[in-house]
């Protein structure tokens, strides 16, 4: 039977605290047919479309987003914890099961106007994404779009996002 983008991915139980199933990707990124139907996969809803920049959210949105734009033949920008960036930075905090968390963009890296499609591996409550959606439209950024692999949609990101306007498309759940 042909595999899917699902049949790559593992679940590794008590990570990284007990009671926790991560989803696990490396496993999907590793095989060539997988990473590749992955990167189609995410890409495709977009096929047409004006896309200046790819934003991957860091760390598994910079291995899936560079394919990504490298595929669709735009620049690539990282969202990245606070204080990896060299240069002048804007920053966005966001809630964290416990705490609180702050992603940081280099402040010239999207021009007003410019369409951003943004990437990352999983969505779960939409909170790294929403504050990544923040950093590119306080830069006059469109975001166009959210791709992902998976989707948890029952720790209500898919609803926040759409919910603030935005599309939103998952390989899997
Ligand atoms: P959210 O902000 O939507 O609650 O969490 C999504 C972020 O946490 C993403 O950047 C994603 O990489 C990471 N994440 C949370 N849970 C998992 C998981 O089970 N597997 C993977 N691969 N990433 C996860």
């Amino acid at each position: 039977m042909t595999k899917t983008v699902r049949d790559y991915i593992r679940s590794i139980v008590d990570f990284p605290h007990e009671g926790i199933i991560f989803r696990d990707v490396t496993t999907l990124f590793s095989d060539p047919r997988g990473f590749r139907m992955a990167v189609d996969q995410l890409l495709a809803p977009y096929a047409g479309m004006r896309i200046d920049k790819v934003v991957g959210l860091e760390a598994r949105g910079f291995i899936l987003g560079g394919a990504v734009a490298h595929q669709l033949s735009t620049g690539f920008v990282p969202v990245r914890k606070k204080g990896k960036l060299p240069g002048a930075v804007i920053s966005e905090a966001y809630t964290l099961e416990y705490g609180e968390a702050v992603v940081e963009i280099h402040d010239d890296a999207l021009q007003p106007g410019e369409r951003v499609l943004i990437v990352d591996d999983l969505l779960a409550t939409g909170g790294t994404a929403e504050a990544g959606i923040k950093l590119c439209t306080r830069l006059g950024a469109e975001v166009v779009g959210c791709a992902f692999v998976i989707d948890l949609p029952d720790l209500g990101g898919r609803t926040l996002l759409e919910g603030l306007g935005y599309e939103v498309h998952a390989l899997t759940s």
